[in-house]
């Protein structure tokens, strides 16, 4: 069953500011009334709520003149809004459309607010989209009946939907002839196409040329590097032969080495051991030296000691000497005072007046001489003392 218009719900639309409801049913609904009823206000509510923008085909200047404006008994309204019913025989839809006088609109599908674009997709997929219903306008049933047939035909036309397929005639001569400025574009395309289809084709012949020789280097290549692997081979496993041995005679070096480290320890050890002893000889070396040196100045302090000792041996052998010479001298002056106090006894024993005189001259005589005496013994004393000492050095 087709989809058709069930319901029409109308709530402060021009001339109906009370909620009104206009049911439609199957087959033919007229609505009949007085001139300014507000039959055509019905017609407009449709149209409106089916997403009509120009508002003029609603007989109006803006949104606003579709708000209820007031009358003598009611004051205007803030709003208006008109919602419609569609059904088939197994499902209903439903659209609204409001508007507030502050400027804001909405739209209703199905009790959820929505953009106007949704509810054309709806209407679209029912079969009741802007081309698919036709609206008689007021008097043009008359105005039909006055025209001439061409006119007529025009407006029939228009009814049946021709005019519509008229149209999209045009639209689709208009896309053929854009169509053909596309192919022949294409055509202009497809032959710089196939200019490079020619070059590519030469590139993917020069490319396989190119593969061609690369796979053979390439081939060649590899029995190069296969000989020389194997000679590498051949020649690692001789010098795998020869680390092995390297490997064995260095064990064996490590072995004399850690002998030679275990010897060189030891060795270290009497170094050590000698330096020590070394150490303690030059120290006895330096302790030695350090006598030496005192002794060999001892040495040469007693030569120097000597020097003088010899010299003053020379001076007192001199002074002996000279000393000797005066004791004989005092000596032989003794004899010769002893020969004169004999001279004098005589005399004394001759002589009575001069006697004390005499007696007082040999007196001094006498003192002289013991004087001298013990100066002799003093002398001989020190020359003794002398040679004493110089035995001792
Ligand atoms: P006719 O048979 O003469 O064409 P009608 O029944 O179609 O008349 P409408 O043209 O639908 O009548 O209604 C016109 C009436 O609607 C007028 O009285 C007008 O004042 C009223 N009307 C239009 N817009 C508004 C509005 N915004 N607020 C209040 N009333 C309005």
């Amino acid at each position: 069953m087709n989809i058709y218009l069930k319901k029409l719900e109308l709530h402060g639309f021009k001339s109906f500011p009370e909620k009104t409801i206009v049911q439609f049913h199957r087959g033919i609904t007229a609505v009949i009334g007085p001139n300014g009823c507000g039959k055509s206000n019905l017609v407009d509510a449709l149209l409106w709520v089916l997403g009509e923008q120009r508002i003029k085909n609603l007989r109006g200047e803006n949104n606003e003149d579709l708000i209820f404006t007031g009358s003598a008994s009611k004051k205007p309204l803030g709003m208006t809004e008109v919602g419609a019913y569609f059904a088939n025989h197994d499902s209903e839809t439903y659209i609204a459309r409001r508007f507030f006088r502050s400027g804001e609109g909405k739209y209703i599908l199905n009790e959820k607010f929505c953009r106007n674009k949704d509810v054309q997709d709806t209407l679209f997929d029912l079969g009741i989209g802007e081309r698919n219903y036709f609206i008689f306008e007021q008097g043009s049933v008359e105005k039909m009946i006055n025209l001439k047939p061409s006119e007529r035909r025009i407006l029939i036309e228009e009814a049946a939907g021709i005019a519509q397929y008229l149209e999209r005639k045009k639209e689709t001569a208009g896309k053929l002839i854009i169509a053909q400025q596309n192919l022949d574009s294409l055509e202009l395309v497809l032959q710089e196409k196939s200019n490079r289809l020619r070059e590519l084709k030469n590139q993917v012949h020069f490319a396989r040329r190119y593969r061609e020789i690369k796979n053979s280097r390439n081939d060649l290549l590899k029995a190069l590097l296969q000989k020389k692997y194997q000679a590498f081979r051949g020649d690692f496993d001789l010098q795998g032969g020869k680390i092995v041995e390297f490997m064995n005679g260095e064990s064996a070096l490590v072995k004399e080495i850690g002998d030679f480290d275990h010897g060189l320890l030891e060795l270290e050890g009497k170094r050590w051991n000698l330096d020590q002893s070394l150490k303690s000889n030059q120290q006895f070396i330096f302790d030695h030296n350090n006598k030496l040196l005192e002794g060999s100045k001892e040495v040469e302090k007693t030569q120097q000691r000597q020097e003088f000792i010899k010299q003053k041996m020379a001076e007192l052998e001199q002074f002996i000497a000279e000393s000797e010479a005066e004791i004989k001298e005092i000596e032989k002056q003794e004899k010769a005072l002893a020969a004169e106090l004999d001279g004098f006894d005589r005399e004394l024993a001759g002589q009575s007046g001069s006697d004390r005189e005499l007696a007082q001259a040999l007196e001094t005589i006498r003192k002289a001489s013991a004087a001298r005496n013990i100066e002799d013994g003093h002398l001989k004393k020190a020359m003794f003392n002398l040679q004493v000492e110089i035995s001792r050095n």
